[in-house]
């Protein structure tokens, strides 16, 4: 796993497949660094540490989540730095913490469909020990938006609508112009995969709100707003 840089002060590790990764964010101020979103174990925790100690950065001080599904957030036991969430995040997690990872349960979680197909086959491909599985709160949470000073630079924690989870979090740096959407834009998966207009349109919205160049993905190659022509 590499750091690959957007920016002076911005980076990101790749996502893979194989075990649902997702792309995991470093910011970089002069006093303290972000990580966005904590990887789905302390494996991609390391892995990502590991990538952020061969180019001589500090390891993150603050963790930011984007939203509770686990490949985000089943590394947040494993990180050094202070975890932030979303408050309804932390709610779920809370109820997640207490779920018990045996074959058996995992399995009735899915016929009750309190879990889906897709994860639980992710889940079980990133811990062959199922008895590793670890889920914790963060230790802040918040609610609306949250500024977070690094150091000569400022990340931006805000809550936006989502059709993809109701306690999606975008992370912007506005002196970079980057904006983290993680998998804000995607339908829920825990509901049919349904897809909500209404909240994918005032996350366009948002979006469209941030004065932004460079959109960091959770699953995907990061993407860059098209610059409009001169009129
Ligand atoms: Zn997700």
């Amino acid at each position: 796993m590499e750091l690959r840089r957007l920016t002076d002060r911005v980076f990101y590790t790749m996502f893979s497949k194989e075990s649902d990764r997702p792309v995991l964010g470093y910011i970089q101020g002069q006093k303290r660094s972000i990580m966005v979103d904590s990887g789905n174990s302390k494996n991609h925790v390391e892995m990502f540490n590991e990538a952020v100690r061969k180019e001589g950065f500090r390891k993150p001080d603050v963790i930011a989540i984007t939203h509770w599904h686990w490949d985000h957030t089943f590394g947040m036991h494993a990180v050094e730095g202070v975890t932030v969430t979303h408050k309804k995040t932390n709610d779920k997690l809370a109820e997640i913490a207490k779920w018990e990872w045996t074959d058996s349960e995992m399995k009735k979680r899915l016929a009750e469909e309190v879990e889906i197909e897709f994860a639980d086959t992710c889940i079980r491909q990133e811990y062959p020990l199922l008895s590793e599985i670890r889920v914790v709160t963060s230790d802040i949470s918040f609610s609306g938006s949250m500024e977070i000073d690094l150091g000569g630079l400022v990340a931006e924690l805000h809550h936006v609508a989502s059709p993809h989870s109701d306690d999606s979090v975008c992370i912007f740096v506005p002196q970079e112009r980057v904006l983290f959407i993680s998998d804000a834009v995607g339908v829920d998966y825990y509901n049919n995969c349904y897809l909500d207009k209404d909240q994918l349109r005032s996350l366009l919205t948002a979006i469209e709100g941030f004065d932004f160049d460079t959109c960091v993905v959770g699953h995907a190659e990061p993407v860059s707003k098209q610059k409009k022509l001169p009129s």
